[in-house]
Order: structure tokens, then sequence, then C-alpha cells
């Protein structure tokens, strides 16, 4: 007996047929976020819905804009917090494309030698480069060496830029000589120079013909003018995603100051050293003095990218704008060591902070960072999605070789020490853990605190973020422990951008700009996850395994 035919659609149509259907697979971004039917949201509770791949993950590009005018090629920043980022971690992270903000919990001094630290670390031309005269010594070059990292000195009559060039001092010459030795005697005069006017690529193919280290570049009349490095050259070839200023080659600095009278004189001294971008340091950035600080920044010094927050709602939001904010920082609790959910009963799942955050900021041209609570790189991921400009990462980062602090061990781990910033221990600055949790059993004065040497010179960084510099009882907002060993920053960051590459291919997406688009038409979309479909995303029924996350 014949079957009835089922009046199935021809197959080769399923494609166009999707234009024509009427329910579309998940949510939008929106949706997804203001629903009433649920609370805030943090990065576990969804997922992206997978897209279509038609290009290979090599291809998509992790640009993003940090700041109303710094694009960065990967999104990714350090969190200015003492054993997070000091220059080490600044100059890594700007290296390999990110930026790292310095901390403020030490001097203002100590802080603007870092910035400074970050601005020599690469050049263009060297505009200011350090100079001697003939009648120096081997021992002042050898002193520059040790505290500025370089030996290759031009030897002009005054000593200093624009004198007469007379010769060159490099390491080699030095080596062997005793400390007394005039430089007139070891310094080299046959000298490869460039005309003053000389283009950068121009400058740079003379100085890979010449094989010297250094280019000084002179005027008509034989005076100096700036200087050009060899090892800047390389440094260009192995990094070719670093943070650079377009003009002068130099990596970008960031570092945080509070928001007190006290932070105008620390903000002075960290533009002279050279800063691109201050971070306004605050728990809860909608305050007058936020705003008065704004605007004083943006007047006094109005070429400086002023990142405000931490702000977690439109309305908080809304004032910084306002002010002047070329950025907002995001998150309230959700830090990996943070306890003010808990203890002030305010803050906002993460989530929902970035995607409100952002999408009132996105209308006035406003990026937005999002800070805290970035574990992994889906994480990341996530936070670009609802429409971050970047990410903050501390715990994330704190255990690499370039945060500060010495690996200790804990349990049989390798460990660093992580603390917050709203900690008793960060508040007190320095003192050491009780030896109750002390775990590297060093005892007091152990290094497993960076900068015990900066404690007291200045007044408490800590404090101050957390409005409890005043206050008789210090109210912490968080915790102090330690994470695992990551190994070097130069390792890991490539691998969190390799993932996100793969990630939003997966996602169907060529680049974070896309992404975005993509997710405020509603055509990127996403995926509530119940409790239980979280735990059927992560490994589960195994007896053992082993979580190696790149090689
Ligand atoms: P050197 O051979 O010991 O001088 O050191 P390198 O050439 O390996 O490194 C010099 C690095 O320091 C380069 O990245 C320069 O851009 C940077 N730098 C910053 N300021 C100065 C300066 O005033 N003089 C020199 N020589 N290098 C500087
Ligand atoms: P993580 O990446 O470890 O999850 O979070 C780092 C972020 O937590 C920092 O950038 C900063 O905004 C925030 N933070 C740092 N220290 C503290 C603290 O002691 N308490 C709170 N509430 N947040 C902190």
């Amino acid at each position: 007996m014949p079957t009835k035919s089922t009046a199935f659609l021809d197959p080769t149509t399923a494609v166009s047929h999707l234009e024509t259907y009427q329910r579309a697979d998940g949510l939008s971004a929106s949706e997804l976020i203001d629903s009433q039917l649920h609370g805030g949201l943090t990065y576990n509770d969804f997922l992206l819905l997978p897209g279509r791949i038609d290009f290979p993950a090599s291809e998509v590009i992790t640009e993003s804009r940090i700041t109303r005018k710094v694009v960065l090629k990967t999104p990714f920043m350090s969190s200015p917090m003492d054993t997070v980022t000091e220059s080490e971690m600044a100059i890594s992270m700007a290296l390999l494309g990110g930026i790292g903000v310095i901390h403020h919990n030490q001097s203002p001094d100590a802080q603007a030698a870092m910035v400074r630290a970050v601005k020599r670390h690469e050049n263009g031309f060297i505009t200011d480069p350090i100079c001697l005269t003939p009648d120096h010594v081997v021992e002042d070059v050898l002193d520059i060496k040790a505290r500025l990292g370089f030996g290759g000195i031009p030897i002009t009559d005054s000593g200093s830029l624009g004198g007469k060039l007379l010769g060159i001092v490099t390491n080699r010459d030095v080596q062997f000589r005793a400390p007394s030795t005039r430089l007139s005697e070891v310094m080299t005069t046959s000298l490869v120079t460039a005309p003053e006017g000389v283009t950068l690529s121009e400058a740079n193919d003379i100085l890979r013909d010449s094989k010297k280290g250094k280019l000084p570049i002179i005027d008509n009349q034989g005076r100096l003018t700036s200087l050009l490095a060899r090892s800047d050259l390389l440094k260009n070839q192995t990094y070719p995603l670093a943070s650079k200023r377009p003009e002068s080659k130099q990596l970008y600095a960031a570092a945080a100051i509070g928001t007190r009278p006290a932070d105008r004189d620390r903000l002075k001294m960290l533009v002279d050293a050279g800063l691109d971008i201050v971070v306004l340091d605050s728990s809860q950035g909608n305050s007058i003095y936020q705003e008065d600080m704004i605007r004083w920044i943006k007047s006094t010094f109005p070429s400086i990218e002023v990142i405000a927050g931490n702000v977690v709602t439109r309305e908080q939001a809304a004032t910084l704008i306002s002010a002047g904010a070329d950025a907002l920082r995001i998150g309230m609790g959700s830090g990996s060591i943070c306890i003010t959910q808990e203890v002030m009963a305010v803050g906002r799942p993460q989530a929902t902070a970035v995607y409100a955050v952002a999408e009132f900021a996105g209308r006035f041209g406003v990026p937005v960072i999002a800070d805290g609570g970035i574990g992994n790189v889906g994480h990341v991921v996530k936070a670009l999605a609802l429409g971050a400009g970047a990410v903050m990462m501390g715990g994330l980062l704190a255990g690499t070789t370039e945060a500060p602090g010495e690996y200790f061990y804990h349990e049989g781990k390798r460990v660093k020490a992580y603390r917050g910033m709203g900690s008793i221990e960060a508040m007190e600055q320095g003192k050491p853990l009780p030896p109750s949790t002390s775990t590297n059993g060093r005892g007091p004065g152990s290094t497993k605190y960076p900068n015990p040497r900066k404690a007291a010179t200045h007044e408490n960084a800590a404090t101050t973020r957390y409005f409890s510099e005043s206050s008789a009882v210090k109210v912490a907002q968080g915790v102090s422990g330690d994470v695992q060993d990551k190994g070097s920053v130069k390792a890991f960051l490539p691998y969190l951008h390799a993932g996100v590459q793969h990630s939003l291919q997966d996602i169907g997406v060529r680049g974070i700009r896309e992404l975005q688009e993509e997710v405020r038409g509603g055509r990127v979309r996403f995926e509530l996850r119940t409790a239980s479909a979280q735990v059927e995303g992560g490994v589960h029924g195994l007896n053992s395994y082993t979580k190696r996350l790149f090689a």
C-alpha cells in the first residue's frame, strides 16, 4: 500500500528558508540582559551561539578602542594593583599589544620612575637622549647603565642635546677600562650620522646598513638633535602588536591615581615622566571628587586620556561622562579577591554591569573597560561581546613572572602573592601576612609583598580607593592570598590573544568591532545557561584529568 507522502520542504532551500522562518535561535543581548525573569548575570550565566566559519582564526582582528583616542591591537589591560602592575608588567603588556596600569600604592617618585621606564623602553627617534662630555669618566657610563639600562651614550661638547657631537661611547668601549678613565680616551669618533629631517624609515635603513648600534641625528652645524637605537628596530620586529604612540613610537604608559589634592601633584610628576593615560582609581567612581578631578585634568592636561570609574550603572556613568571621562572602568565586587558585595551589600553582577554601561556610554562615544572577574578566555570574549573595549585583569596575571614579588611554595604549589587593594594588608602597605596565614616560611620582611621599601612615604592608595583613609576602623573590601605560577606573560598573553581569535571564528565574526556590531544588530545570539547546563559545559564524569591550557 503506498505511504502518504509528507510535505517536506526542499532541503536545498534550507538557508534561504531561514529568512522567512519566524524563530531565531537564542536571545539578543538586550533580551538576555534586560529580561525581568532573572536577576543580574555573570559571565558564567550565558553562552554565545556559534555562527558560520569562512575564514581562518589568524585573520581575526583584535584591535579595539580603549579610550576616546587610544586604540590597541589587543584588548588586554592589567590592574593597578601592587601585586600585579609595576614597570616590568607594564612594559611587557605594552610590547604584547595591551597596556598595564601602574599602581599608586607607592610614592609619587617611585611611580613616576616606573612610567619613565615604560616610556624609555622603546623609541622611534629618542628626542631627549642622555649625553655626556669627553671629560666624564667610565664610571658615569656604568652608572647610567645600572640606572637606566643602556650604555650607548653620545658625547657632545656641552654634555647635552644640542651640543656639538664629538663621539659616542658604547658598552664595549668601557668594558675592562678603569672607572676613572676619561671618555675622551675611549670614545669612538668615526661616526655614522644622519641629517636632521631624515624620516624614521630612512634612518632605520641607514642604521641597518651601518651595522652600528646607535644612529645620532645632527643638524647642519654638527649639533646632536636626536638618536636612534638599533635595538628598537629589533623590538619592532619581535613585537608587531606593541602599543605605541604613532608619532614617537614610544610604548603607551598608563598609571592610576586617587582623587585627593595630593594626587594632583602626583599626576604632574607622572605627566612629566611621559604618562599617556591616567586611571582614576576608586571602587565607587560616582563622586563629586572624581567629577572635579576629571574637569581639572581635562583643563590642565588636555592631551592625557582619563579613565574614570569604577561604575556599574548608567546613572553613575552619566555623571562621569558629563564631566569629560575618556573611558569608564566597570566593575564593583566582581574581582577574584573582592568581598565588597558581601560586606557593603552593593555592587552588580559583572555581565549585566558591562552591558548596561557599555550600551549607555557607547551613545556618547565613550569606551568601557570590563574590570574584574576575568578567569579565562571565554570571559574575555563575553565581556567584549557585551560591549567592552578591553578587559582588565588582576588575578589572571598575578601569577606571571612579570608581576611584582617572588614565587614561593604553598602546599606544594609554586605561587605568588595576590591581594586586593582593599585588603587590610594593602591598606597597611607592605605589612607581611600574620604568621597563621603566612605560608612561605620567610617571616616578616619576606619578599612576598612587593615594595616594602616604599612603605609610609606617601598617603596610602588602598585606603583612598575604598574611602577609608580617615576611618578609625578599616573595613576590608578584599582578601589577600596567592595564585599559581602562570609562567611568563610573554607566553600567557599570546595564548589569550589566540584564544580570542579562535572564539570569534566560532562566532563567525572577523574582529571585535564586527562582533559588537553584530551583537547590537541582534545577529550574534546568546543563550542562558541553567545550573545544570553549566555543569554540562565543564569537564565532568572523569576520575581524574590534567588541564593544560596551551602549548
Ligand atoms: P645599549 O646598547 O646599552 O645602549 O642599549 P640598547 O641599545 O640595547 O637599548 C637602548 C634602549 O634604551 C632602546 O630601546 C632605547 O630606545 C632606549 N633608550 C631610551 N632612552 C635612551 C637614551 O637616552 N639613550 C639610549 N642610548 N637609549 C635610550
Ligand atoms: P580580578 O581580575 O582578580 O578578578 O579583579 C581585579 C580587579 O578587582 C581590580 O582591577 C580592581 O578593580 C578590583 N579590586 C582590586 N582589589 C580589590 C579589593 O580589595 N576589593 C574589591 N572590591 N575590588 C578589588
